[in-house]
């Protein structure tokens, strides 16, 4: 299988290549094989994708929001009519499984388009303010050129959902995918560049860890937007700051589900095994503490169990697979490491923690897994795994698990399962963290604010709040009388 692309990088409306980069190999994570061949950006590379984002934004920005939003409207069209074709590339770049990607990636991205294609003409407008015969208005002004940096698990969504808002704003973006899922990205720039979006304002370069301070340091460079982990984040951060340029920080997170006894069983367990395996776990978002309230606790983990068992692992183009391979070597055997820590500090292994018969030895496969008896102490219930690992705790009252749900440094996301409205109300209140759902787990439509709060990341992405971290306001005072002046 190959998905070599024309070239490494896409700037200014075409692939360019740079042999003096360093090569890196994009691996299919189920079988192993080298799907294609690509250089890391040298610095040479980065400021010519700077340069041409700078030229082309000056006109962008001065374009309506209604023409900028055709063309993104355009885009999201041609990713539906090509929703196989990028479902198929997405699952070579990250090994999940085709049943996910064709209703979960392309699509989410084409919704960013079609969301901020569609708002602009009424979302970007200004106040006017009234003095009393003065007045002010305010404008609300793009930023300028934007760096997009990746993370692996969602790279066609990520590109998308960074890219929409940067751009209706009248932004031109750099984006950098991750290193290990380097190919949805470029096909994103050349779907915008044929839906008609002037060159240089969308463009992908590649590139890993070394790469990504060259963008966030360079001088032309207004704002970066980054999903990451929370290391890179602090690291991202704090570069930005010190150069005090605006940041959008969508980090990792150790999230919370809560199931009180009275949930409907079988709705919690789905929404906690989606919560947990689904794109083979690899979710910022994802509920991994599964608080269960005690009484509930036997039938809730034998029917977990039971329908964990039945989950369908294998070969993820196969239309009926629904869990695929880890996205890398070196992320599967930190997934191992986590189970054995959980197995040594006294975690009940509940299913899984292996490696699933039938699959290619080359390939990054795990079992979905299901750690019971798991305490607030453990590594397992502290750190994101960032694997298909579900880590179940019980629990006796509302304010305790309240107390212990918080415990965390994180805060992106949150769940409640209860069939008590007045209570999921008075949790969710309770609960720090920025996504949160009540008798559902992981829906993130493209007109609601997603993003972390603590330690999980700072800023909105999709809905109408993503707007404001991608333009500043300019405010006018309008004199309508001579100046009074004392002097
Ligand atoms: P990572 O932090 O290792 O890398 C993310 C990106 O940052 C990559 O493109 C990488 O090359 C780049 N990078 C690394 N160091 C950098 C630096 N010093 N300067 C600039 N760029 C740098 O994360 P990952 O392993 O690719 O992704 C998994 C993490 O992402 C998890 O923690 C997960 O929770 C988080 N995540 C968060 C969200 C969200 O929306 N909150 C979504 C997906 C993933």
């Amino acid at each position: 299988m190959k998905a070599q692309p024309p070239a490494s990088h896409f700037i200014d409306g075409e692939y360019v290549e740079d042999i003096n980069g360093a090569a890196f190999d994009s691996i299919y994570p189920a079988t192993g094989e080298v799907i294609a061949r690509l250089h890391a950006a040298t610095p040479a590379i980065v400021d010519k994708a700077i340069a041409s984002a700078k030229r082309a934004q000056g006109e962008w920005a001065a374009m309506s929001p209604t023409a900028r939003g055709r063309i993104l409207k355009r885009a999201a069209d041609i990713m539906r009519a090509r929703n196989r074709e990028l479902s198929e590339l997405e699952t070579l770049d990250t090994g999940k499984p085709i049943q996910e990607t064709i209703v979960a990636d392309p699509t989410s991205g084409a919704d960013a388009f079609e969301f901020f294609g569609g708002v602009a003409a009424a979302a970007l407008n200004g106040d006017y303010i009234p003095l009393g015969g003065d007045f002010a208005f305010t404008k609300r002004v793009p930023l300028g050129v934007c760096v997009g940096i990746g993370a692996w698990n969602y790279p066609q969504q990520i590109a998308c959902w960074k890219g929409a808002p940067a751009l209706i704003s009248g932004n031109a973006m750099v984006f950098k995918p991750s290193e290990n899922t380097p190919l949805g990205a470029l096909k994103i720039a050349e779907i915008l560049f044929e839906a008609g979006l002037p060159k240089g304002l969308y463009n992908v370069i590649q590139g890993d860890r070394s790469t990504g301070p060259l963008l966030v340091n360079h001088k032309d460079v207004a704002k970066v937007s980054l999903t990451g982990s929370v290391e890179t984040g602090r690291k991202v951060a704090g570069a930005a700051a010190s150069q005090l340029k605006h940041v959008t920080m969508e980090l990792g997170g150790k999230s919370p589900l809560i199931v009180f006894d009275d949930a409907d069983l079988e709705s919690a367990i789905g929404g906690a095994m989606l919560g947990n395996f689904y794109s083979t776990g690899q979710v910022c978002s994802n509920g991994t503490r599964v608080f269960v309230q005690k009484g509930i606790k036997q039938k809730f983990l034998s029917r977990l169990k039971e329908r964990t068992e039945k989950i369908i692992i294998g070969d993820p183009m196969v239309e009926e697979t629904q869990l695929g391979p880890m996205v890398s070597r070196a992320q599967l055997d930190k997934v191992f490491a986590y189970i054995e820590k959980g197995k040594a500090e006294g975690a009940t292994l509940l299913t899984g923690g292996g490696i699933p018969n039938d699959v290619p030895a080359e390939g990054t496969y795990i079992q979905p897994t299901v750690f019971a008896d798991v305490t607030d102490a453990m590594t397992i219930a502290r750190e994101e795994i960032f694997g298909p690992v579900m880590c179940v705790l019980d629990f006796d009252n509302e304010d305790e698990v309240i107390a212990r749900a918080n415990g965390t440094e994180f805060g992106l996301s949150a769940g409640v399962f209860t069939s008590d409205l007045t209570r999921a109300h008075r949790v969710v209140d309770r609960l720090e963290a920025g996504t949160l759902w009540i008798n559902t787990y992981n829906l993130a439509p493209v007109e609601v604010p997603f993003g972390g709060s603590k330690q999980s990341g700072f800023g909105r992405e999709n809905s109408l709040a993503a707007l404001n971290h991608y333009t500043e306001l300019k405010s006018v005072y309008v004199a309508m009388s001579p100046v009074q002046s004392p002097y």
